[in-house]
Parts: structure tokens; C-alpha cells; sequence
């Protein structure tokens, strides 16, 4: 079971809480599918995702988004899924074991995450990391027109962030 803790924090003294990861084990496309097409014309694992339609073949990878906290020095961090060319997808797939590939791609979130109107579409930048974590997304910022991107860029208070997390534990 998941709890949220109180810690204090080393670089500031203040108490903070300790946030796990808002994640999503699967892209909302993959959700959307009848189970027939999810044990037909879908594959996927913890990282990768290929969705086979008879006009398109749509492809997805695992990421994570770091938002910012106004008043703590933590972040609340977001397990999603971002669709990519099929270019981008098989770089990202021949060098999953090479420790020191950094490139970025560009990507667009797969995941509606709770308490926003709209977060499918946002477009981002994938940065893929040195080592084996997960690649980093950022939002484009010319989306401040988007409330999920306006939080990224101005962050929100940790209040906010427990009721989210305390939301998504309670579905
Ligand atoms: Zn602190």
C-alpha cells in the first residue's frame, strides 16, 4: 500500500510529503480498445506500446514528467506514456540498453490526467536520460493556453499535489 509521508527536508528544514508517482500502467489509446483488439492488434509491456490499426500503426513508450512544487522542493512525478514517429520509437527501441544514448524526440502525451480538461495531445519534447531511468517530458511552452502546461511552468502548491495523489490512490 502506497502512503504519503512527511519528511524534513535536508536542503531547507521544512517539512515536506513525500508524493508518490501519479502512473499509468497503459496510453488512454490502449485503455480505449475493445479487449478483442487489446489481445489482437495491441502489444505491450512496462515501457513499450505498438497499437496495429488497418490504416495506422501507433506507437508509444513509457516517460516521466516532473511538475514542480511551489512551496517545496520536491516534485510531483507523473508516470506517462507519449506517442512517437515510428523513426523516433525505434531509435528509442535499439538503444533501451544503451546507457549512454541522450537524445530527444518529440512526442505527444498519451495520458488525461485527472483534474484537467485536456492533457491527450500536449505536445512535448522527450529527452531520453544517461542510464537506465525513464525518459523526461517537456511540455512545448507555446501551450500555456492549456492548464496542465501552465502548471508545468508555474507549479503548483503541494496541497494541490496530495489531493491529487490522494485521488488517484482513493480510484
Ligand atoms: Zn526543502
Amino acid at each position: 500500500m502506497t502512503e504519503i509521508t512527511e519528511y524534513i527536508c535536508k536542503h531547507c528544514g521544512k517539512t515536506h510529503t513525500d508524493l508518490p508517482a501519479i502512473a499509468f500502467i497503459t496510453p488512454y489509446h490502449y485503455d480505449i480498445l475493445s479487449d478483442n483488439d487489446k489481445a489482437n492488434i495491441a502489444t505491450i509491456n512496462e515501457d513499450f506500446c505498438v497499437i496495429e490499426h488497418e490504416d495506422q500503426t501507433d506507437f508509444f513508450i513509457r516517460t516521466t514528467l516532473k511538475q514542480k512544487l511551489v512551496d517545496s522542493c520536491d516534485f510531483l512525478e507523473y508516470g506517462i506514456w507519449v506517442s512517437l514517429s515510428e523513426k523516433s520509437y525505434d531509435d528509442y527501441n535499439d538503444n533501451f540498453n544503451n546507457d549512454n544514448h541522450e537524445t530527444t524526440y518529440f512526442g505527444f502525451i498519451c495520458n488525461q490526467i485527472p483534474e484537467y480538461e485536456q492533457t491527450l495531445s500536449v505536445k512535448t519534447n522527450v529527452n531520453t536520460q544517461k542510464g537506465n531511468s525513464r525518459p523526461i517530458v517537456v511540455p512545448h511552452q507555446d501551450q500555456m493556453d492549456n492548464k496542465f502546461v501552465f502548471d508545468y511552468y508555474n507549479g503548483i502548491t503541494q496541497e494541490e499535489a496530495i489531493s491529487r495523489v490522494k485521488a488517484m490512490l482513493d480510484n
